[in-house]
């Protein structure tokens, strides 16, 4: 949605495609909460006009800290509806690269030409799931994606796979829907961010050491926040810092609800096997677990060639790097006139530009590149 904003903004013909909000409403638990902060969370407009304040004002709300996901995607329609009102709300099924540039059909079967063609499509299509749980069925193992409603686990035991954000908080989700819970992760300890709010409220010195864009610790969060600095530095360096910021970790906020629960750190299951109707896990350390189901919260992967709607010649001609595009200014991919927003764009921008925050420099640099190039002429799909 900001990409479609900055582009009409620009005075650049665009169309716009997808279903705004879906991830957040539909590949995410009732109940849950943003990680990111209040000013990391505004979805980016080039007036910075519709910001979640802005939203808060015209709908009579407060500001809330954590920000539940629901508030969150009542603003994202509210967004949509003031910037994007001609979002096309279709599937792209194919994009295929033409002579001069793509040609790109519909889920309805419509077919137009672009010249260019931006896929701000998101991650989910690159779900990870450990090899474990390979050929199970969906009864007894799922994706944490594939839930919007944790309640439908009451009364049964839940082994959650993982150690971020994401598997602590289905957690604490599951046990206040009335589900027996087990965390088991691989990690040896839980990383927590945000347990020093006071750092953030010493002036100049924690705007020194931490962006507005709420992305990483101390320092790295500055590092990060400048993609074309960040870029500079040597491929280990990045590597290590972008994990560093992302690396799986837990909000305080969460804390007090995850009293007594039972977190098993430094395991690994070796082996998922059906058992009747349970599930039996095999555990590096010997152990087992017969449990009602496993709930992988094991994250995503970005493998760009997992992006259905591209076409199999266009996937060969992509240059990747583990699985992402390799992009150059503008956001743009070894295919000209082919561009990657959001978390694809973290292996060549860093790992700012995954998150709702890092959406202002990537729609500057992309518009800004395509105002440089003779190509005004684009039309821009999500
Ligand atoms: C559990 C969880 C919690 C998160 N919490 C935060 C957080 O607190 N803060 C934060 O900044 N980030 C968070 N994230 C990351 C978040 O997903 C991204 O920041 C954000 O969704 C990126 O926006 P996006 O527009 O790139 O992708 P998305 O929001 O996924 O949007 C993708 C769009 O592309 C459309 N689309 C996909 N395929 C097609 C197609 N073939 N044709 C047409 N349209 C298509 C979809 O309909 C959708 O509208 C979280 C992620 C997860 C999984």
């Amino acid at each position: 949605m900001a990409t479609a904003t900055y582009l009409k903004n620009a005075g650049i013909e665009r169309r716009v495609f997808g279903e705004p909000m879906s991830f957040w409403e539909r590949q995410m638990p009732k109940g849950m909460c943003l990680r990111s902060s209040w000013d990391a969370s505004h979805i980016a407009d080039p007036k910075e006009e519709l910001t979640l304040d802005a939203y808060c004002r015209e709908s009579g709300q407060s500001r809330t800290k954590p920000i539940p996901l629901n508030q969150f995607v009542e603003y994202g329609k509210w967004y949509q509806r003031k910037a994007v009102p001609d979002v096309e709300k279709k599937l792209v099924r194919r994009v295929e690269q033409n002579g001069r540039g793509f040609v790109v059909t519909l889920a309805d079967g419509e077919s137009f030409h672009s010249q260019r063609v931006v896929a701000a499509t998101g991650i989910n299509s690159f779900e990870a799931r450990p090899k474990e749980f390979a050929g199970l069925p969906a009864e007894l193992v799922s994706h944490s994606r594939e839930h919007t409603d944790l309640g439908i686990f009451r009364g049964r035991s839940v082994v959650v796979i993982g150690g971020g954000q994401s598997a602590l908080e289905s957690a604490a989700l599951l046990r206040e829907n009335g589900a027996e819970v087990e965390v088991l992760a691989r990690q040896s300890a839980l990383n927590w961010v945000g347990l020093h709010p006071k750092l953030h409220r010493l002036g100049f010195l924690s705007k020194m050491m931490y962006s507005k864009r709420d992305v990483g610790p101390a320092g790295i969060s500055r590092l990060v926040a400048a993609p074309h600095v960040f870029r500079r530095f040597p491929r280990s360096f990045q590597d290590k810092a972008a994990y560093r910021a992302i690396r799986p970790a837990v909000a305080g906020w969460l804390g007090p609800r995850l009293k007594e629960m039972k977190i098993t750190l430094g395991k690994r299951i070796i082996s998922a096997a059906e058992q009747g109707s349970m599930l039996r896990l095999r555990l590096d350390d010997g152990t087992e677990r017969l449990v009602d189901h496993a709930l992988l919260a094991t994250g995503y992967r970005v493998d760009v060639t997992r992006y259905d709607f591209l076409a199999p010649e266009l996937k060969k001609s992509l240059k990747t790097a583990n699985g992402f595009p390799v992009l150059r200014r503008g956001l743009e991919s070894s295919v000209d006139g082919l561009h990657f927003m959001g978390k694809p764009a973290a292996w060549s921008f860093g790992p700012v530009v995954g998150f709702v925050s890092g959406a202002e420099f990537a729609c500057t640099e992309l518009v800004g590149s395509l105002k440089k190039s003779n190509g005004a002429n684009t039309a821009g799909r999500r």
